[in-house]
C-alpha cells in the first residue's frame, strides 16, 4: 500500500495537439499495480488549456487549486477549488485556466474502455 507525495512524481509536458501550458503527473497507474484506474494530476499554466477532445471513456475530476472553465461542447462551466466534474464518455471537453495562478486538478481514467475493452493510452487516445 504505497503512500507518496504527489510532488515526488515526475511532471511531464502534455504534448497532445491542442494542448497549451499543460503538464501531468501520473500519480497512480498500471506501473504501480493498479488494475483498473489511473489517477493523474494536471497543472495548467496561466492562459493554458487542455486539448478540446473526446474519447469513449469518462473522466472523474477534482479541482485542487486555481480557477478555470470546463467547456462541455459549447457550454462553459466555471471551475473553482473543491469543485468536482464528471465528463461522460464521448463528451467533447476542454479545461481552460482563466485565473492568475496554475489550475491544478486530479483526473481519473480507466485503463480500458468499458464498451470496447480497448486499452486507453497515456496520451488519452484509445489503442
Ligand atoms: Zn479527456
Amino acid at each position: 500500500m504505497p503512500v507518496n507525495h504527489y510532488e515526488t512524481v515526475t511532471q511531464e509536458t502534455v504534448d497532445m495537439e491542442g494542448a497549451e501550458g499543460c503538464q501531468v503527473r501520473w500519480l497512480i497507474g498500471q506501473g504501480d499495480g493498479a488494475p483498473h484506474f489511473a489517477m493523474r494530476q494536471y497543472e495548467v499554466a496561466r492562459g493554458g488549456f487542455t486539448p478540446r477532445h473526446q474519447h469513449p471513456y469518462e473522466h472523474e475530476v477534482f479541482i485542487l487549486e486555481g480557477q478555470g472553465v470546463l467547456l462541455e461542447g459549447a457550454v462553459e462551466q466555471p471551475l473553482h477549488a473543491g469543485d468536482v466534474a464528471f465528463v461522460a464518455p464521448n463528451e467533447l471537453h476542454q479545461f481552460r485556466n482563466t485565473g492568475e495562478t496554475p489550475l491544478k486538478f486530479l483526473c481519473l481514467i480507466p485503463h480500458v474502455t468499458t464498451d470496447s475493452g480497448n486499452a486507453v493510452s497515456r496520451d488519452c487516445t484509445v489503442e
